[in-house]
This record gives structure tokens, C-alpha cells and sequence, in this order.
């Protein structure tokens, strides 16, 4: 058996493996896939000391520092179900999607998180080519341009608030007949001169040249009339999915599927720690996803120097 055992092989599940190994203890990660989000990511410029970096490379670079430790990588395995032990300090068991049951000690969970889709015509063609999805990471991309953002809830105004001020102008498109962010969000968002909010408004396509956005069309749900916007970028903000539906029952989610964790990373299970995307954790970055990573895994050292394997 392991004694950390790591479900999640994206900057979380990374980190959480080379500060467990460092600890000379037996670790393992498990993935679905190495690299997670990073993966699906061109530019990353906000990886702090790294001034420009792409996502595969940043993926591959992880990779290897974890193989550089003792680590037992498992990639292409995905995680079914966890069965929390039966007495405390006894072993936690993984099952995975082949039918392989891992055992260990403490296990981290990082199993990080998916933005949901529009599923429109073009969405996918133009992921990264206009299409985006988190407005920190790309908005300065589209500095001085036009932009739209997809959702009028917290996440959607916010980032049509922060996007006001790096590019030349704003349209937020919300699907119901009312924004259904926070009020005072609303009202910073209303009084800013370069923001125009659409309501009752369903996207139908995202337009481009092949290379690039170029526009959007909406349906107007009140009239039905389409209508069609010139502009470059495409923000989506229609919710983050936290990849954590296998948990769900065993280990304590808030309503939207987020794992709740402690300020060390402790969930709700004994032994069972949780780091990045797929948890409480507010905002979801790669360096934040690193950060909590690494704590989880001392979270876990702290917990095995201190419980008798029972
Ligand atoms: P993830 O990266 O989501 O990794 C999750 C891991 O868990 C993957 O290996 C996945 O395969 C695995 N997994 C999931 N379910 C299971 C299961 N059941 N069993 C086994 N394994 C499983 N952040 C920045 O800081 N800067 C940027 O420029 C930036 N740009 C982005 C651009 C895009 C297009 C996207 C989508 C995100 C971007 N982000 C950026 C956000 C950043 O990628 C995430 O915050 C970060 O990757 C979260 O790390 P994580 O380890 O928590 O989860």
C-alpha cells in the first residue's frame, strides 16, 4: 500500500506527489489524464517567474519533475469510487475505472475541474482562437479590443467588470431576462461606459475566418430575431464543474460540487485531503492549484506522523 496515494495529475496532483516523495515516503499518483487543464491551454504568462510559457510544455515539465522522485505513476486511470477506512489509521482504498483497487494510508484528491460549455457551433473550433474561459488568465491577450462575456451570474459580471478595463468594449450576454449576479456587481457593472448587458439572449454561434474569432450570433428569446456582433474574443462564464460526481455521498461537496476543505486541505473524511480546482478553494489558478497541492501533501506527512497505522 501507499502512503499517500494522489487521485489527479494536473499542477495540484503534481505538486501534492514531488512534496509527498520528498518526505521518502511511498507515493503514488493516479491520472486520467497527466497534465489536466494545462493541457487544453496555449498561452499561460501569469506562472509567476516563468514570464511566458504554453500549456503542453508546462504539462510535460511537471511530468518529469515527478518522475525525477520516486513516484508511482499511473496515468490513463480513472478513479471510481473511494471507500474511506474502516477503523482510524487504517488503509483507504481507490477503486479505478479498470477494476484495480489502490490502497493507502492518506490519499489526495485533485481531481480538478471542467468550465462548462455553450456547445454551439464554432466553440470548440475556436477554443484559444478567441474563445476563452478565464478571464485572468486571457483578458490582457485581448487588450484594446472587443469582447464579449458569456453569464450574467457572480463569475460572468465580474469578469465583464475586469475585462471593462483592459479592453475597448464589453457585451454581456445573459440568457434569463434578468443578471442574476450579486447587486452590487450589477451596479459597478451598469455604471461603466464601455459595458453593454444583453438579457434574454441565447448564443447560437461563434463566427471566425478560420484562424480566428471574428463574432457572435445571439437569438433575441423575447423576439426571436438572431442578431450578429463583430468582435474578437469570446468569454465563457457559464459555470466551473468540479470533477468530483465519483465522490459524491462519501466525501462532503457544497451544492456545486466542490470539495469542502479546511485551510490545510483537510476534507471531511480522515486521511483524506483535497487540493486546486476541485475544492473550496477560491480561485482557480495554477499557481493557487500548486500551492494548495503542496500543503495537502504536509497536511497528509503531518497526519501520518501523528496516526498509528492501525
Ligand atoms: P486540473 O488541471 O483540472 O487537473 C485535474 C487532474 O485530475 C487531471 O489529471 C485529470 O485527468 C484528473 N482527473 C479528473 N477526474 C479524475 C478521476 N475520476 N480519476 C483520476 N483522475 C481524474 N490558470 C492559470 O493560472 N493561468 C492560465 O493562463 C490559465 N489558463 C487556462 C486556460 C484554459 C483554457 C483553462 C481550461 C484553464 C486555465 N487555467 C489557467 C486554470 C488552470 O488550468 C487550473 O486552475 C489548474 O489546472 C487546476 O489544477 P488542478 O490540478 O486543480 O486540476
Amino acid at each position: 500500500p501507499f502512503d499517500v496515494l494522489v487521485i489527479g495529475g494536473g499542477p495540484a496532483g503534481a505538486s501534492a506527489a514531488i512534496y509527498a516523495a520528498r518526505k521518502g515516503i511511498r507515493t503514488g499518483i493516479a491520472a486520467e489524464r497527466f497534465g489536466g487543464q494545462v493541457l487544453d491551454t496555449m498561452a499561460i504568462e501569469n506562472f509567476i517567474s516563468v514570464p511566458h510559457t504554453e500549456g503542453p510544455k508546462l504539462a510535460a515539465a511537471l511530468e518529469q519533475h515527478v518522475k525525477d522522485y520516486e513516484v508511482d505513476v499511473m496515468n490513463l486511470q480513472r478513479a471510481e469510487a473511494l471507500v474511506p477506512a474502516a477503523v482510524p489509521g487504517g488503509l483507504i482504498e481507490v477503486r479505478l475505472a479498470g477494476g484495480a483497487t489502490l490502497k493507502s494510508r492518506t490519499v489526495i484528491l485533485s481531481t480538478g475541474a471542467r468550465w462548462r460549455q455553450m456547445n454551439v457551433p464554432g466553440e470548440s473550433e475556436y477554443r484559444n482562437k478567441g474563445v476563452a474561459y478565464c478571464p485572468h488568465c486571457d483578458g490582457p491577450l485581448f487588450k484594446g479590443k472587443r469582447v464579449a462575456v458569456i453569464g450574467g451570474g457572480n463569475s460572468g459580471v465580474e469578469a465583464a467588470i475586469d475585462l471593462a478595463g483592459i479592453v475597448a468594449q464589453v457585451t454581456l450576454i445573459e440568457f434569463d431576462s434578468q443578471l442574476r449576479a450579486d447587486a452590487v456587481l450589477q451596479r459597478k457593472l451598469h455604471s461603466l461606459p464601455n459595458v453593454t448587458v444583453v438579457t434574454s439572449g441565447q448564443t447560437t454561434e461563434v463566427h471566425g475566418d478560420g484562424s480566428k474569432v471574428t463574432g457572435l450570433s445571439y437569438k433575441d428569446r423575447n423576439s426571436g430575431e438572431l442578431k450578429r456582433i463583430d468582435l474578437e474574443g469570446i468569454f465563457v462564464q457559464i459555470g466551473l464543474v468540479p470533477n468530483t460526481e465519483w465522490l459524491k455521498g462519501t466525501i462532503a461537496l457544497t451544492p456545486r460540487g466542490e470539495i469542502e476543505v479546511d485551510a490545510r486541505g483537510q476534507t471531511s473524511v480522515p486521511g483524506v485531503f483535497a487540493a486546486g480546482d476541485a475544492t473550496t478553494v477560491p480561485y482557480k489558478q495554477i499557481v493557487i492549484a500548486m500551492g494548495e497541492g503542496s500543503k495537502a501533501a504536509l497536511s497528509a506527512f503531518d497526519y501520518l506522523i501523528r496516526t498509528p497505522a492501525a
